[in-house]
């Protein structure tokens, strides 16, 4: 049995094993899954998605492409909003694992929280009061961010920062979808509706993808879901 603590917190696999997690975040995302999907299966490249709760709902048969096509599926929450009160916090994690257990039949095993707050030891002290002990979730993180929710990122730059970083192990974060509006830090203003970035956002992480694999997979790597990473050892 595995319980949530801070030592848990996963931020890669077995340096030892040349096997890399590429991750994606926030989806499903009917502009951009589908296609990450078709360029992964042609690659021969299994991968992992962390699933918000609301899409999945919405789009249920790129939930059920992703889990058919042999991909590790993660809890993203099922609203993505950062500014429930504890008790809706730790409802979202149970609300998404219900809709996507509804929808493919099992509870996922990884949990990634929303927003890159996920390293403060609060929100890891607050999912530890959510009382998942009983449950054998793993909280994934990455040590390689490929910065693809810089809306001025170019392909190139995501290509050479990741494959400057790469390591055995090494859990990659990426996005195929959005969670919520951008909205501006001071005054919290839309600056970016959540439509527009659906159809923006992904766009560089997808054009960045076969660069990266090629890369990756002529230094020896190879590109497996979290389900064949060997996580704890
Ligand atoms: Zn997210």
């Amino acid at each position: 049995m595995i319980s949530i603590n801070d030592d848990l917190k996963i931020k890669h696999g077995n340096r030892g094993d040349k096997k890399i997690a590429l991750t994606f975040d926030d989806g499903p995302n009917p502009y951009f899954t589908l296609k990450i999907l078709d360029l992964l299966k042609s690659q021969g490249v299994q991968a992992s998605f962390f699933i918000i709760g609301r899409w999945a709902e919405k789009y249920p048969d790129i939930l059920r492409r992703i889990h058919k096509e042999s991909h590790s599926i993660g809890n993203h929450t099922f609203s993505h909003g950062g500014d429930h009160d504890d008790d809706a916090k730790f409802g979202d994690y149970r609300r998404c694992e219900e809709t996507i257990e509804n929808i493919i039949g099992i509870k996922p095993r990884y949990i990634r929280v929303p927003g890159f707050g996920y390293g403060h030891p609060v929100r890891v002290r607050e999912l530890r009061k959510y009382d998942l002990q009983n449950r054998e979730y793993l909280i994934i993180d990455h040590d390689i961010n490929s910065d693809d929710t810089n809306l001025d990122i170019s392909p190139t730059q995501i290509i050479e920062k990741v494959t400057r970083e790469i390591k055995p192990g090494s859990i990659i974060d990426c996005h195929d979808g959005c969670g919520s509006h951008k909205v501006h830090p001071e005054t919290g203003e839309v600056i970016k509706p959540l439509d527009e970035l659906l159809k923006e956002r992904p766009k560089a992480i997808y054009q960045a993808l076969p660069e990266i694999i090629r890369v990756l997979k002529s230094q020896g790597f190879e590109l497996v879901s979290l389900d064949k990473m060997n996580l704890l050892g």
